[in-house]
Parts: structure tokens; sequence; C-alpha cells
């Protein structure tokens, strides 16, 4: 039984960018949509002008607790989501201790139900320790209190093919999905960049396309061969758009996602030396951003996914050779892909929810995310002022992480609302209060 999150009435908003409708919210549902509903009882949000698409879902957090609680917290980092349109994240398994047991993936789940602005669902180490070399209790974190269904070693790839496709083949007792972080690692010794024309001209040592690529070459056909669901983090070559939309075409079952760093920014960058460009995988080159988005757009990639990875100031604001990995996400997703994706024609507000919402609970197996903007299905939505535009500030963000690569430059879209389960957790673009889980505690 939900908490009591009492009635709101959205009037006017263009639902998924199409017509303007009222939303009935009432009890953590949509009790019904349509024009010129009444609005006895309910609180009023004049939405005219603003669409409403459903919550986001990110596939790819880094929430950095436990054990990094100096990076992020899981209260900043479900703040941080909530005010850029986010109702569930998938939190990344390297933290430490690693969340490769049931004990750990249920303190994170315990820790995202008691902040309250987001379902946070951990994402389960493949491997003991992210070490790569035993496979991690997968069946028990399956069955413990957080029901976890996406497991990874992110960070790192499962690079042992026979470890890699006996989670393959164990994940499928529980509709899992393994998903891997493709960089073989052999190729990428001491990598600093993308391999190509400007790490040439810096002297950093590169990071080749190709070793991404032979790793998701490989484990399409694990997935084939032991028919199971993979999925791949954060695609970032056009060789790699290439080898998934083969495997599709082949009926393999795998998904993938790009980040929205990696559908905008080019390792031309990395001639400031700037650490904030410092990525893995790297930031490529124009012509792979112009695949990615050609992969989002006709379907090859499923979703976007932040991977928001938020480091402290002394990881980032050092020479390049020494700075952490990583860039923040989340609340500059939206604007990102509005920027790269709608603004350029490539695809529709319908298409972001599917991109941003439905594909990514799909891969997660998320029931109550993802779903369309209709009477009984549950009223987690955004609504979105596509005419906006602001500069991006990292000091103002609710995010510990300062380290956000779109740092001064002038985006689309901003946030007014978010509804997490029927209650504004976002309002007027600020965050509001988180839902009140305790009030549930104890029911199903
Ligand atoms: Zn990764």
């Amino acid at each position: 039984m939900a908490a009591n999150t009492g009635t709101y009435l959205i009037r006017g908003a263009s639902l998924l960018g199409g017509e303007p409708a009222d939303v009935l919210i009432r009890d953590g549902v949509i009790a019904e949509t349509g024009t010129g509903l009444s609005d006895d009882g309910a609180t009023v949000i004049d939405a005219a002008g603003l669409v409403a698409l459903p919550g986001m879902v990110d596939v790819h957090t880094h929430l950095r607790e436990p054990g990094r609680e100096d990076a992020e917290t899981v209260e900043t980092g479900t703040r941080a989501a909530a005010l850029g349109g986010y109702t569930a994240v998938h939190a990344m398994a390297n933290s430490t201790p690693v969340a490769d047991t049931a004990g750990v993936v249920e303190q994170v789940y315990s820790l995202g139900q008691a902040a309250g602005w987001v379902d946070v669902r951990p994402v389960g180490a493949v491997t003991v320790g992210l070490a790569g070399e035993q496979l991690a209790e997968l069946g028990a974190m399956a069955d413990s209190r957080a029901r976890v269904r996406m497991f990874s070693d992110d960070g790192i790839c499962v690079h042992d093919p026979v470890l890699m496709r006996r989670a393959l083949e164990y994940v499928k007792a529980f509709d899992g999905v393994v998903a891997q972080h493709a960089q073989e690692p052999r190729l990428t010794a001491g990598a600093q960049m993308n391999e190509g024309e400007v790490s040439a001209v810096l002297g950093l040592t590169g990071w080749p396309a190709v070793a991404e690529e032979s790793i998701i070459a490989r484990d399409v056909l694990l997935a084939q061969h032991v028919g199971s669901r993979l999925h791949v983090c954060h695609v970032s070559t056009a060789g790699s758009v290439e080898i998934i939309r083969w495997a599709k075409q082949r009926g393999i079952n795998v998904t993938a996602e790009v980040t929205p760093h990696h559908l905008l920014l080019t390792d031309d960058l990395v001639r400031s030396y700037d650490p904030v460009y410092k990525v893995n995988p790297p930031l490529r080159t124009d012509a792979d951003v112009q695949a990615l988005r050609a992969g989002l757009a006709d379907g090859t990639i499923d979703v976007v996914g932040t991977d928001h990875a938020p480091h402290p100031s002394e990881h980032k604001e050092c020479e390049w050779a020494q700075a952490a990995m990583g860039m923040t996400g989340l609340e500059t997703a939206l604007s990102v892909v509005q920027h790269t994706m709608i603004e350029t024609g490539l695809i529709s507000w319908a298409d972001f929810a599917r991109v941003t919402s439905a594909a990514a609970a799909k891969i997660g197996r998320l029931e109550d995310q993802g779903r369309p903007l209709e009477a009984g299905e549950p009223a987690n939505i955004i609504l979105v002022d596509r005419a906006a535009r602001w500069t991006v500030e990292p000091a103002k963000m609710a995010t510990m992480g300062r380290n956000s690569p779109f740092k001064g430059m002038e985006l689309p879209g901003k946030v007014v609302a978010t509804f997490f389960k029927g209650h504004p957790t976002v309002l007027d673009g600020k965050l509001n209060t988180p839902y009140p889980h305790a009030a549930s505690v104890g029911a199903a």
C-alpha cells in the first residue's frame, strides 16, 4: 500500500509533446487524464506550455555510498536525480565495500528508501570485489529485499570469457542482465584518452576503439550462445554501434546505452588538459558522436545512461595523468539530450520518453517505472520547460561533484516538477520534500 500522497491536478501540459491535457494524480497513481478535468480538492499545477513525460530512469549512476561519502551520498545523489527529472536510478556496485553481497545491496536499497527522492535500485557486482576471479552471490542479491536484476563490474571489464559466460548463464534464472563495461584491459593499459589524431599530437597513451569493440563482439556472441540477456554500458564508438546493430538483426538479446557526454563532446577538448574531460570510456571523435546519435535515433542504442560519476575536487583539479576518470550527469542529461537529439530533429519527445524512461525501466525490470501517462498507472511524471535556456554552473548543483564537462555551456530545457509515486519531489524547479516511505513501512 502506498502512502497517501495527496491529490494534484496538472493543468494543460503537453503529454509527450503532443496535445495539451490535464492529469489528475491521486494517492500515487494517475486517476484520470483528459481536458477540462474538475479540480475540486486538488492542488492545481498550471502546466501550460510544459511537456509532461514519464519520470526518467537511469541505468547507470554512481552514488558512491557506502565508502566514498566525500564524493557523493545516496542523499545528495538522489536529490540531484530528482532535480534532473529522474524517478529511479540504478546504483553501480563499485562502492567500498563493493556491492557484491545481499547485505550491501540491501543497505544501499534502504538508504534510497530513507532518502525518498527516487527509487534506488542497486546493481550487484558480477565478481567478488570486482576482482574478476570468482562470481559474486548473484542469486542471493536477486532474492534479497533489493531485488537486484542488473549485475555489473562497471569501471572494470569482466574480461575472462569463462566468467562472463557463467554470469550470463546464472542470471537467466531470475531474468537478470549482465551490464558490461566493455574494455579489453591489455589493449588499454596506461591509456589516458582516445587513441587518434589528438592523442598523437599530445603524446598521451591512447585507448583504441578496438578495445571496446572486441569485447562487445565477444559478448554478443556469448549472449547468443547461452541464450541470455546482455547490456552494454556507455557505448562510445561508431564500430560498437555497428556491432550492436548486427547483433540485434540476428535476434541476439542485447541492449545498449549511450551517455549524454558521448552524444555531445569530442576528444578535441583534451587539448585543454582540463581533467574535467577525462572519462572512461574516453571522449571520441565527431564521427563517433554522429554514429552514436544515429544509433540512438534508430533504436540500435536503447537508452541514455548518465554514468554520473562525482569525484572530490582534489581528484579532478590536478594534472591530467593523475586525475580520476568520470563526469557528473544527472542534472544535465535532459538538457543535453534535448540539445543533441530533439533540437537536431533526430527524435521526438515521445522517443525521448522511450530512451530515457520506458526502455531503461524494461532493462532493469522496474515494473512501476517508465509507464505510459494513462489512468491507472503509477504517477511518476515530470514537467519540462523545453523553451527554457540556462547556463551550467556546477557549484549550484545538488550533486557534491563539481566535475561537469558542460560547465559554462548554455543548454535548453529545465525540469519544473518531478512527481515520484504521486508526490512532488521537485516543484518550481526546486527541491520540495521527499516521498514519505516511512509511512508505508511494513506494507508491501
Ligand atoms: Zn563504466
